[in-house]
């Protein structure tokens, strides 16, 4: 399977797209947007790509309507049968089902395949990957997922690869909340951040965000936090995940008051600032708050 187009040339899909393409895949890039269509060589609008040309299609965009949109308006009337859909953007599990259903109604492989390890990760072919779909269908798309992650867990229907997501999600935005809350608090005691930040490293406060998305400024050098807060994982797209984590709450009936509480606080961030920075940019939201109420 050689022939493959990516659907989203954002934060994730384009250094996806660039490894693929370095690994010896003919990839396609398409994007509706034109600033990220200059970004890889060649890419298209939708209305541009001969979707029956394709082997594989990779969708990696923000939400599940934008791929239901490009499953509606694109793949499925002109996919041929047996073209290996591979859906990598992180959406609830009820679209997920769905747009399985539908595109396998139209003898379509389809899978969902959501990613974890942010763009670096992405362009290095070292993602981790839960996986939903059938044996066969993943077996189809497997030379693209060994390509794309190191680790690929499949864990079974349609749908369980967003189900693993919004849990492993869920953790990544708690998490990601105490680590900034500690960095604050740490602040505000006049601890110095860069020590502090070692000690946690080696010791039982270590994790992913604090050694990836450390939120002070020059603590981490490649850190969003220390480029402006560029993404990294836009809040936005943090908020829109600890969302489909509570969806899930809601609908299997499990409480998970942590998750809710981080929901709710990257919610408001997101829907006051437009989200586009980076979620660690959360930090000095946090660090307003305290000098607010000191100064009231
Ligand atoms: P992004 O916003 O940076 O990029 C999305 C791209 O999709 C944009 O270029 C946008 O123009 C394009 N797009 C939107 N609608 C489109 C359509 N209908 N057709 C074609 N292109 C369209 O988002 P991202 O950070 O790359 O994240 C993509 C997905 O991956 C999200 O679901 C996110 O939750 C998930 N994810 C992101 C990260 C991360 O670190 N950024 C990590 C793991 C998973």
């Amino acid at each position: 399977m050689r022939k493959l187009a990516v659907i989203g040339l954002g934060t994730m899909g384009r250094p996806m797209a660039t490894h693929l393409a370095r690994t010896g895949f003919d990839v396609t890039g398409v994007d509706t947007d034109a600033v990220a269509r200059r970004r890889f060589a060649g890419a298209l609008r939708p209305s541009e790509v001969d979707f029956s040309a394709l082997e594989a299609i990779v969708t990696i965009l923000p939400e599940g309507e934008h791929v239901q949109d490009a499953y509606e308006r694109w793949i499925l009337p002109s996919a041929k049968s047996g073209t290996a859909l591979i859906e990598c953007s992180t959406i609830d599990i009820d679209t997920a089902k769905r747009l399985h259903a539908a595109a396998s109604g139209r003898g379509l492989s389809q899978i969902d395949a959501p990613v974890s390890g942010g763009p670096e990760a992405a362009g290095a072919g070292w993602l981790s990957m839960m996986v939903g779909g059938h044996p066969d269908d993943v077996r189809k798309a497997q030379h693209v997922l060994e390509t794309l992650a190191k680790k690929i867990s499949h864990f079974g229907a349609p749908g369980s690869g967003q189900a693993a997501k919004a849990c492993h999600n869920m953790i990544c935005g708690v998490t990601a909340m105490a680590v900034m809350e500690g960095f604050a608090l740490a602040e505000a005691l006049g601890l110095d951040p860069s020590q502090f930040h070692a000690l946690c490293s080696g010791s039982a406060a270590q994790s992913w965000t604090l050694e990836n998305r450390c939120p002070v400024p020059g603590v981490v050098s490649g850190a969003p936090a220390s480029n402006g807060y560029a993404p990294g994982f836009a809040a936005r797209l943090m908020a829109k995940d600890l969302r489909l984590a509570h969806l899930a709450s809601d609908s299997s009936g499990q409480a998970t008051p942590f998750g809710e509480m981080a929901a709710k606080a990257f919610t408001s961030f997101a829907d006051d600032t437009g989200g586009d920075l980076d979620f660690s940019s959360y930090y000095e939201h946090l660090r307003i708050r305290r000098y607010t109420t000191k100064d009231s």
